[in-house]
């Protein structure tokens, strides 16, 4: 299926920039940002509670089902840590952004992140769960998958172009 405007994944352990990136990118693109744990929140996307972390366990169905409509449109930018449930035919572009462990860290703890979360968190990005889940999901596939660096606003500056100059060059088909 065509869409006139790509659909972009922006995916990463919390805290490594993905709202942040998004929101930028939308106001310098046609984009629309779609902030997915937002999304699970307000239109409870939920079936089960994880209580040792205290937080919801998005339903991969729900969120799915609520995506799909919006990405048949096209020009979606989706902010999720998670991928593997996604359909590779509906994505154009999976940017995985990275943060170093001590920058990490640093963010989530401004973000008074319980320490339990903080340290499962880290130790996510460190066995790069999220890279890997996405690699796996659409191995098979020629869905292109871009690991950047986002530990400083030059490092957003630089996806940020690399990202925009995707969004110019996109031809449906
Ligand atoms: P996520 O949506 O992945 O959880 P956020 O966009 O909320 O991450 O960013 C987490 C924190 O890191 C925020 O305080 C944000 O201001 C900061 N941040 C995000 N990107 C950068 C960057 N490139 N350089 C410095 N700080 C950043
Ligand atoms: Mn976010
Ligand atoms: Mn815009």
């Amino acid at each position: 299926m065509s869409r006139s405007k790509p659909n972009i994944l922006v995916t990463g352990t919390p805290g490594v920039g993905k709202t942040t990136f998004c929101e930028a990118l939308a106001g310098s693109t046609e984009l629309e940002h779609l902030e997915v744990s937002k999304m699970v929140r307000e239109k409870r996307l939920y079936k089960e509670w994880d209580d040792e972390l205290d937080c919801s366990i998005f339903d991969e169905e729900m969120v799915f089902d609520a995506l799909e409509p919006l990405l048949e449109e096209g020009g979606r930018l989706v902010d999720f840590h998670s991928s593997a449930f996604l359909d590779e035919g509906l994505l154009d572009l999976v940017v995985v952004l990275r943060a170093d462990t001590s920058t990490l860290y640093d963010r989530l703890e401004r973000r008074h992140y319980p320490e339990s979360k903080v340290k499962q968190n880290v130790e996510a990005e460190i066995f790069q769960t999220c890279l890997d889940e996405a690699r796996e999901a659409f191995e098979d596939t020629d869905l292109k998958i871009w690991e950047l660096p986002n530990d400083t606003e030059e490092h957003m500056q630089e996806a940020l172009e690399r990202v925009q100059e995707f969004v110019q060059s996109y031809l449906p088909g």
